[in-house]
């Protein structure tokens, strides 16, 4: 769908324990659910307190080139927060940057420090910036932001001026990886989770989803599809599939 195929790492290793605080990184409102929502859903299910941050304002995500930008704005945070919900997620947090306009530089990694060092997850979820062949600029941007994050919130002298603790997560997952190393089991609730958080986002029902006049039920019937392929690496019904970084 976005980008080549995944290759498969010979050993996959699945299911860390649920953490205590997760925080899932995305470029767009929508991104972490296509990425991450079944597992999001079964954490904070599991007690997890889940943050997202969602770093630009989606304001290009329209095929109505006069659909009003602040209105489309609005539109897109009022849909991430129902679809926050859904996943059963503690807090959204929006950067606000310019959608199609992401640049990983110095201004925003600051913005993602200062969001890790404040909600201090064990585990960060992002998009994969090395995935091959994937054109959209905000994807990449977006999976360099959470890396590079990291590594500023981890060490006490990157943005002293933030005044918070610096912060090192345990394990970064990437979503839509390149070359998958890690699946998260999920249960078919987590699935149809993952699925109402997605159907949130309404105002992406035709541009991302491509979902017509005849309903959802493709869309449904291809997420469904992505999960139960994911979930049969390690011959389970469901999963998610990730690439694992654990030495952050
Ligand atoms: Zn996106």
């Amino acid at each position: 769908m976005k980008g080549s195929p995944a290759t498969v790492n010979a050993v996959v290793t699945s299911d860390l324990a649920v953490p205590r605080r997760a925080l899932a990184i995305g470029a767009h409102p929508d991104d972490i659910e296509f990425g991450s929502g079944a597992t999001l859903a079964k954490w904070s299910a599991a007690g997890c307190e889940v943050h997202l941050l969602v770093l630009t304002d989606g304001s290009k995500g329209t095929w109505d080139p006069s659909h009003d930008r602040a209105d489309l704005v609005a539109t897109r945070e009022r849909e991430q927060r129902d679809a926050a919900a859904r996943l059963g997620a503690a807090e959204v947090h929006f950067a606000r940057q310019i959608d199609g306009e992401l640049d990983s530089g110095l201004a925003v990694r600051a913005e993602v420090c200062r969001t890790i060092r404040s909600t201090r997850p064990e585990v960060v979820l992002g998009h994969d910036p090395w995935k091959r062949y994937r054109i959209h600029p905000d994807h990449r941007h977006a999976g360099l932001l959470a890396l590079e994050g990291i590594v500023a919130a981890r060490d006490p002298l990157f943005f002293t001026d933030q005044l918070l603790a610096a912060h090192r997560p345990d394990v970064a997952l990437l979503f839509e990886p390149d070359e998958i190393d890690h699946v998260e089991v999920v249960a078919e609730r987590h699935v149809v989770a993952r699925i109402d958080a997605l159907l949130a986002h309404v105002s992406q029902w035709e541009s991302t989803m491509h979902i017509a006049g005849a309903g959802p039920d493709d869309f449904v019937a291809a997420q469904r599809a992505e999960c139960v392929a994911a979930g049969a690496l390690l011959g389970a019904p469901f999963g998610e599939s990730f690439k694992r970084i654990a030495e952050l």
